[in-house]
């Protein structure tokens, strides 16, 4: 599993950071958790193809989120994107694509599917789940989690053991089934092992609230907006943004493992003080930066 940050700026882009987006490839899927402008051009700088994002989650409708989206379609369709893009978003998703297919002219179009999130666990696949719940940004907006499922390993030494061949006794125990080996039951439980599943929340634009303490709780990594730092807190407030000390306290709350802070104003021109700020409450914190990956 890889993220990669394809922007970290906030309402305004720089010269070094584009507006918000982040990938998670996840074996044959790319999970695109918001797409602002210009999305697209960053997906190649980052030597990935565009035609590798299988889902877009909109966290919410402003424009540093979701203006990349048409753009990304039109270069799809251009370049015979075969699959259904799927897209998920807060109440109002379906309506707002269809106002925005109605702004442009598209002569290719792909598929798509509009969902608009309405429950806690949106998304169940083979390997992992999606969750969304509200957060307190002004206007509707959610945060995510992606939940990687448990898997289940074989205990080599446990199976040689035993003398079971490689094969299908094998691919059975490793689903969680017992199987009759030499005229003897076999269970998984003597044989295989559990690997807790990662989780990944991500935070977008929002105050501090539960929503955001119960998504975050037991994450892997927190990604998590610090549009400012503390000494701005009231600014933060006005605004409906989160400081970087409160993202640390929330990664504190939250018992994650790393922080990484994103969605910067475009005053910061180096990243000290807002790194410092959150630091000082959660140690195990970084900023991203446009083009960062990350190996989960
Ligand atoms: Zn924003
Ligand atoms: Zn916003």
């Amino acid at each position: 599993m890889q993220l990669t940050f394809l922007g970290t700026s906030a309402m305004v882009p720089t010269k070094e950071r584009n507006h918000s987006a982040v990938l998670v490839s996840y074996g044959s899927e790319g999970i695109l958790i918001d797409c602002g402008e210009g999305t697209q051009r960053q997906i190649k700088i980052a030597g990935i193809k565009p035609s590798k994002v299988t889902k877009i989650l909109i966290s919410h409708w402003h424009g540093d989120h979701v203006l990349g989206i048409p753009g990304l379609i039109q270069t799809l369709a251009k370049n015979e994107y075969d699959r259904v893009l799927e897209i998920y978003g807060p109440k109002g998703t379906k309506n707002r694509m269809k106002n925005m297919f109605k702004a442009f002219s598209f002569e290719d179009k792909i598929e798509t599917r509009i969902h608009e999130i309405t429950k806690k666990r949106f998304f169940e696949g083979k390997d992992f789940f999606l969750e969304a719940l509200p957060l307190e940004h002004g206007i509707t907006t959610l945060g995510f989690s992606f939940i990687e499922k448990d898997k289940r390993r074989i205990r080599l030494d446990a199976v040689r053991k035993l003398g079971i061949p490689e094969g299908p006794l094998l691919g059975k125990l490793q689903s969680g089934n017992a199987i009759t080996f030499k005229g003897k039951k076999i269970t998984p439980e003597e044989t295989t092992y559990l690997v807790k599943g990662k989780k990944i929340t991500f935070i977008a634009d929002t105050i501090e609230c539960k929503n955001a303490l119960e998504l975050a709780m037991d994450s892997d990594i927190l990604v998590c907006e610090a549009t400012y730092a503390d000494d701005l807190k009231e600014k933060a407030e006005e605004y409906k943004h989160m400081t970087s000390k409160q993202a640390g306290l929330l990664a504190n709350q939250a018992k994650v493992k790393k922080l990484i802070l994103t969605h910067f104003s475009q005053r910061y021109k180096t990243m000290e003080e807002i790194e410092n700020d959150a630091k000082n409450v959660f140690s195990n914190t970084i900023c991203a930066y446009d083009f960062m990956k990350i190996k989960i």
